[in-house]
Formats: C-alpha cells, sequence, structure tokens
C-alpha cells in the first residue's frame, strides 16, 4: 500500500481497536461521477469521476457505449474542482469552451481495485450506478506515443447484463439529454452540420487566440 496511511494501518488490526482507519478512496467505496455533454466546437463527453477531492477528467468524442466491443477514445485532460460536477449551462463565445454544457448522466461509481494506485498505472476498473450508465466498465492508458501532449485511454464497456450491441443501441442517440434539467443539445448530423456551416459562412471569420490548448 502506498498510502500515506500505511504505517499507521500496519500496527493496528481495526477489526480489534476502536481506532479509526482513517478515511482515503479504497477499492469498493461509492463516489461521484458525471458525464458533461459540452457541444464545444467540436461536441464531446466530459467523463468525471471523482478522487483524491478532484474530478479526474477525460474528453470522449463519440461518448460512451454499452458495446464492449467499441472501445471508445477517452484524452486524458485536467483535473477539474468537485463543483464542477453541477455545471449546467453556456460558456459565452470566445471563452475556452464556449458552448453549451449539460450534465448528460451522474451518479456514483465503484473502484475495483485501489483506485488511486490504479488511475497511476493507467487501468481503472469500476462500476458505474448512473441514471442511464451501470455495470462494469474499465478505463485503461494506452502507449503514449512520442511527442504526444495529452495521454490517449479507452473507455471500454465490461460483459455483463448492462453490455448491449452497438448495432442494436446507441445509448447517446437514444437518452441525449440532461438528466437534472430540460435542456437538450442539438443533435449532430448531416442535416444539423449543414445548417452550422451556412451559419459559420454568414458570420465573420472567428478570432484565433494562438497557443491556446486544445478543448476540452
Ligand atoms: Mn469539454
Amino acid at each position: 500500500m502506498s498510502s500515506s496511511l500505511a504505517k499507521y494501518r500496519q500496527k493496528r488490526r481495526f477489526r480489534v481497536t476502536p481506532e479509526p482507519r482513517g478515511k482515503q478512496a479504497s477499492a469498493g467505496k461509492a463516489l461521484h461521477f458525471v458525464i458533461q455533454k459540452h457541444a464545444a466546437s467540436r461536441l464531446h463527453y466530459d467523463f468525471r469521476l471523482e478522487l483524491g477531492g478532484t474530478l479526474k477528467s477525460w474528453a470522449v468524442p463519440k461518448g460512451p457505449s454499452l458495446d464492449p466491443a467499441a472501445k471508445r477514445m477517452a484524452v486524458h485532460v485536467e483535473d477539474h474542482p468537485l463543483e464542477y460536477a453541477k455545471f449546467e449551462g453556456v460558456i459565452p463565445s470566445g471563452e475556452y469552451g464556449a458552448g453549451t454544457v449539460i450534465v448528460w448522466d451522474r451518479g456514483t461509481w465503484i473502484p475495483k481495485g485501489n483506485p488511486k494506485q490504479d488511475y497511476r498505472a493507467g487501468k481503472l476498473k469500476f462500476e458505474l450506478r448512473g441514471e442511464k450508465l451501470h455495470g462494469g466498465w474499465t478505463l485503461v492508458r494506452m502507449r503514449q506515443r512520442e511527442n504526444e501532449r495529452q495521454e490517449s485511454w479507452l473507455l471500454i464497456k465490461e460483459r455483463d447484463g448492462e453490455a448491449r450491441p452497438a448495432a442494436d443501441y446507441d445509448i447517446v442517440e437514444a437518452l441525449p439529454d440532461s438528466v437534472v434539467s430540460k435542456r437538450k443539445i442539438a443533435p449532430e448530423g448531416p442535416r444539423a452540420r449543414k445548417t452550422a456551416a451556412r451559419a459559420v459562412r454568414k458570420t465573420a471569420a472567428p478570432r484565433v487566440r494562438p497557443g491556446r490548448p486544445a478543448e476540452s
């Protein structure tokens, strides 16, 4: 155990002594998770897991899939404050991540191993108890390519009773809206893209800010 309380715990038998074990993220303990659907310059889903007092975050371009064969790219991004899990609204144009954010799913996640250790090692296995997502999931870090600024991970559904083949069901299409409000984000499709392209042609060229990091 690599925790700062390891020595303290080694010396004690908590089944016998009334002393506290000390709270810490551990296997089997429920923590909060949120998935925010974010219509930035490109629509994506921000997958966030509470761990160590912050929200560990990944941007998933296609969103989660219930099909274990559909491994979804999840770009690791910076930690967000816990309060961010409640954020829904519109980030003004010209600002970082401009666009609408809705809470697409939320609930608790239950790590199957030691979550801090597994996060560092790049392989998290957990159960989701959300309003939309349930059952077992894995987040696994891919081998880093040289010069890659952000880590690429994969979000994968485990094979269990909650899994469904992509040909039968696409959860991001079937359940597109917020779980906390009536907010919606217009679906992306050939028709929506055409409308957006027309709107872009009508407006002036967007302001360019050199050196800004990729949106997440
Ligand atoms: Mn985002």
